[in-house]
């Protein structure tokens, strides 16, 4: 007998396939990063320019700060590192920050487009110390006026969203920005540095004395922000200090 009722089983998948056809064709999946409609949807669902456009920052680098060097150099420390030494004992950052992932870290920072957290959490994933373990991870912190106005600290939720950085040892409260700070957009490297000058604080130096610290925030820009957190921990006594970015600017 011909039977074309399958029992409820394959109705429901039958309901569940015209339903996500109905979707796909109302809503057209779109790159989380240029808003492109993509044909196949995979993890992070970027389309493939946004994909193949990213510039992994990857060795060769300064040891220290971790400034991008071409292809075959050495990992020799950047003019700046030997003039001026910094507080932390390395930073990386793995994306050139440019085009569709610094307007993507805009958007997410400054218009709460919280649809790229997964996306920018997908980059973070990449994190180059997988193998190294942290006593403590600890994403800048936000003075609590600059919080409010936002609602959400990008560095924390950043890190939140990071399976690879979802560690028990995060302690997102480590640190402290003891005073309110101008944005360091417009202002030179040097204005950078004395805008951020004492502008943290541990709050438990017994917590942090001797402990290997990841500090972990979007953006490298001079590195005059993250140095400051770092020269607060090693005043309580830290230890080692990485410093973890997503993305760097990398001048030409
Ligand atoms: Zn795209
Ligand atoms: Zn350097």
């Amino acid at each position: 007998m011909f039977r074309f009722w399958k029992g409820p089983d394959r109705a429901s998948s039958l309901i569940a396939s015209w339903g996500q056809g109905i979707s796909a064709w109302a809503f057209p999946p779109r790159c989380p990063f240029c808003g492109s409609p993509v044909s196949e949807v995979h993890q992070p669902g970027l389309c493939p320019p946004c994909r193949e456009g990213l510039r992994w920052l990857t060795s060769p680098c300064c040891a220290l700060c971790g400034h991008p060097y071409p292809p075959g150099g050495s990992a020799h420390r950047c003019e700046s590192c030997l003039r001026e030494p910094p507080y932390f004992d390395q930073a990386r950052s793995l994306v050139a920050y440019e085009g569709p992932v610094a307007r993507a870290i805009q958007r997410f920072k400054y218009q709460k487009d919280f649809l790229l957290t997964a996306s920018l959490a997908w980059v973070a994933e990449h994190y180059p110390w997988e193998n190294e373990t942290f006593d403590v991870l600890v994403p800048v912190p936000l003075h609590r006026n600059r919080l409010r106005e936002r609602g959400f600290n990008q560095a924390l939720l950043l890190s939140r969203g990071c399976k690879g950085l979802n560690a028990k040892n995060f302690q997102p409260g480590a640190l402290k920005r003891v005073r309110p700070t101008a944005p360091q957009i417009h202002l030179t490297p040097s204005e950078r540095r004395k805008n951020v000058s004492g502008a943290f604080q541990v709050r438990r130096p017994k917590e942090i004395t001797g402990k290997e610290i990841m500090l972990i925030d979007d953006v490298y820009t001079t590195g005059a922000t993250v140095n400051e957190c770092a020269r607060a921990l090693k005043k309580a006594g830290a230890g080692r200090v990485s410093v973890f970015t997503l993305a760097r600017v990398v001048l030409p």
